[in-house]
This record gives structure tokens, C-alpha cells and sequence, in this order.
């Protein structure tokens, strides 16, 4: 008798849609926001899921335009003033 487990095939889904809300520039969720000490920059989420990066609370949410850089695992790089940021949670299904 085969067997299919139905979580296994829900996980694949479940990055696969992660990877496909990523590449319209949503945020999948998969990691914590990201805020650097430094500049004050830090990202936000719109009400559409839209992943921004803003200097200040406002509504609608201001975007710069700005990206974090993923470099090695866990570690971002501030687009304004460069500073590395360091994430303390790893992220879920990927290696160390
Ligand atoms: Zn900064």
C-alpha cells in the first residue's frame, strides 16, 4: 500500500508559496523585521502584505525604496548606513 504523507506534501506548498510571495516583494513572514540601531531605518508590513523599509510610523506607511541585504545566515546589511544586522532567531527550515 503506498503511502503519501499529507505533511510533508503541505511543507513543499507551503515554501513554494514563500518563495513565489517573496518574488512579488511580500513578506513570506519566515523571519523576524528588521530595525537598525544605527540609522532608525526598520521594516515594515503594509495591510497588503507589501514588505517596506521606513524612517517613521506614518499612514500610510512611507516607503523608501530601501532593501535590507541578506549576507551569510541570519546577518542583514543596512541599505542607509551599511551596519550588519544580526538575526538572533534562525530561520525556519533552512540550514545552518
Ligand atoms: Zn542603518
Amino acid at each position: 500500500m503506498s503511502y503519501v504523507n499529507p505533511f510533508l506534501d503541505l511543507c513543499r506548498e507551503l515554501r513554494h508559496l514563500q518563495d513565489e510571495a517573496e518574488a512579488l516583494g511580500l513578506f513570506a513572514g519566515d523571519r523576524d523585521l528588521l530595525d537598525c540601531p544605527t540609522c532608525g531605518l526598520f521594516e515594515d508590513v503594509t495591510a497588503e502584505g507589501l514588505l517596506i523599509t521606513s524612517r517613521q510610523l506614518a499612514h500610510p506607511p512611507l516607503d523608501t525604496g530601501l532593501r535590507f541585504h541578506e549576507g551569510s545566515a541570519n546577518t542583514f546589511q543596512c541599505p542607509a548606513c551599511s551596519r550588519a544586522i544580526s538575526l538572533n532567531h534562525q530561520n525556519h527550515g533552512e540550514a545552518a
